[in-house]
């Protein structure tokens, strides 16, 4: 069905909220997170040091992780060479290239391997064509940029819907 390619598998208020040890136990040993509204408000250069502990905690349970943005090069790389966290800017998700080389890059599966984001119709629609599991959370902060404000008019159509059908909490 139409809806369900939006459906994410998992879905939280932040990523301090993903129970890192479940997902270990699920088999997964590999995160692929977006970068704006998902780690911390669109087109924010801070990261705060809650960021930095969980970045600290994955790496300590034997994840790999990227982010994976659509973003411009300036923004992402500024960001994760900061956090020393390898990354792929203008992804252009939903696509599916990028994913693909973040895969290959990284030595993962996809079956391994988990999506973060915090949009319906880039993060989660990529990341289920991929075969990925799928962790939708709430965007941090309301600010978006241009491209994304069409796609929430967008998701907004689309979530009611997915409510209904109990595909969304
Ligand atoms: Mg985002």
């Amino acid at each position: 069905m139409f809806l369900k390619k939006f459906a994410p598998d998992l879905y939280v208020q932040s990523i301090y909220d993903i129970k890192l040890d479940l997902l270990k136990k699920q088999g997964i040993n590999t995160i692929v997170t977006d970068l704006d509204n998902t780690l911390v408000e669109a087109d924010s250069p801070d990261f705060t040091p809650k960021l930095v502990k969980w970045l600290d905690d994955l790496q300590e349970l034997g994840f790999k992780v990227m982010i994976v943005s659509n973003n411009s090069k300036l923004r992402v790389s500024n960001f994760a060479e900061a956090l020393t966290v390898p990354y792929i800017y203008r992804a252009k998700k939903p696509i599916k290239t990028a994913f693909i080389k973040a895969l290959k890059q990284l030595e993962s599966k996809a079956c391994e391997t988990a999506l973060i984001g915090d949009q319906l119709l880039t993060d989660i629609l990529g990341g289920n064509r991929m075969g990925l599991y799928t962790i939708l959370v709430t965007p941090v902060s309301e600010k978006d940029g241009l491209g994304t404000k069409i796609n929430r008019r967008i998701e907004r159509l689309i979530v009611p819907r997915m409510k209904k059908r109990g595909m969304l909490p």
